[in-house]
């Protein structure tokens, strides 16, 4: 038998949330961001899925762009970290992919390349997250280098990215902002600065391109918030089955460790998931999973292939009965919470041992 840990995904679901993001900004164009494997939900299935309702897709790096155009994947796309040797910039070219320039050796490289046709730089500036980006001082003269380089073509977009933007009123914003408008002033050329969580929460932000991505997959990017109250349906439903189930007296501890005892005959149910699949290790007693849709509390250490369930207050409960471990009716969110992290993290840790099923292909 098949063992039942799976994650669904549902791409009509991420149809719609694309909607979503597209109606917060009806004028603006949308590069929906799809790195990191679409952050865990399979990135050729999400590509396809969205390549007529955006406008372009972004990657984190080289690799992931080329894996999406050898599927066929002809959507404009933008990789997001750049490209840092000659090879890389010829392979962009080559795979008409846009590229992010974050450094001023990267111009210059550009500018000393050979390539078979220009590309599209997205010129990335520091506004104040200091991660990557040209100074602001420096925009200016490296805008005047790219339109005079015969490798860049006139698309040039000029962008940033917020360091706190999933709270809105976070004084970095406003700071962020300001350093960007001062610094492109003058400068007729398209602007990106939002993720999804400027997308949403940050007016100012939205600009001629948007680059959402945590919410396409029908999360939401606050804290305490659920998807469903910005209208996000969560795409990936990571579940199992029970394929154990023991009755236990008062005073039984339950798995690695001992680290749960029952302080009354309880009812466990073992689940055919664990860390090795992607469920964190650290989700503490009491995180919850939906058995046939009833709450249920983890209790005990999760090990690398099954975890255990109280299902002692629960109605009737089989081997075999499914349970949902994070997506339908429990935001990953809310399990991340409890486990010290955030849900992108356990979305692009899903492991390869979980096959993905796709509904709405
Ligand atoms: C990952 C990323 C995004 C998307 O962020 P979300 O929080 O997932 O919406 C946008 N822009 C850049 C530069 C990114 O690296």
């Amino acid at each position: 038998m098949l063992r039942q840990c799976e994650a669904r995904i549902d791409l009509n679901a991420i149809r719609a949330n694309c909607d979503v993001a597209r109606k917060i900004a009806p004028k603006s164009q949308l590069i929906a961001v799809i790195k990191a494997d679409g952050y865990g939900h399979g990135c050729v299935q999400v590509a396809r899925a969205l390549d007529k309702a955006v406008d372009a897709l972004a990657v984190a790096i080289l690799d992931e762009a080329i894996e999406l155009r050898e599927a066929g994947i002809t959507t404009r796309m933008l990789v997001l970290e750049g490209v840092s040797d000659a090879s890389g910039l010829a392979c962009a070219a080559q795979s008409a992919l846009d590229i992010v320039i974050h450094h001023k050796d990267q111009v210059a490289a550009l500018e000393s390349a050979s390539l078979s046709r220009p590309v599209t730089v997205w010129l990335k500036v520091d506004t104040g997250m200091h991660r990557l980006g040209i100074a602001p001082g420096d925009v200016h003269a490296m805008v005047d280098r790219l339109v005079a380089s015969p490798n860049c073509d006139d698309r040039i977009v000029l962008c940033t990215h917020l360091a706190c933007a999933d709270e809105p009123d976070h004084p970095s914003i406003r700071a962020q902002l300001t350093a960007f408008d001062d610094c492109v002033s003058g400068l007729a050329l398209e602007q990106s600065i939002c993720n999804s969580a400027g997308l949403l929460g940050v007016a100012r932000s939205r600009r001629d391109w948007n680059r959402p991505g945590y919410m396409l997959y029908g999360n939401s990017p606050f804290a305490g918030e659920t998807p469903a109250s910005r209208g996000l349906r969560p795409a990936m439903t990571l579940s199992s089955e029970i394929i154990a189930l023991r009755d236990i007296a008062a005073g039984d501890a339950v798995g690695y460790g001992g680290r749960w005892v029952a302080s009354k005959p309880s009812r466990i149910a073992t689940v055919a998931a664990g860390y090795a699949d992607g469920y964190p290790r650290h989700a503490p007693n009491g995180t919850p999973a939906l058995v046939n849709g009833q709450m249920a509390q983890l209790v005990g250490t999760v090990s690398m292939d099954m975890l255990t369930l109280d299902v002692t207050a629960l109605g009737d409960v089989s081997i075999g009965d499914a349970v949902v471990l994070w997506g339908e009716g429990l935001a990953v969110d809310e399990i991340a919470r409890r486990s010290g992290t955030i849900g992108y993290e356990l979305l692009t840790g899903v492991t390869r041992r979980v096959p993905r099923r796709f509904i709405g292909e």
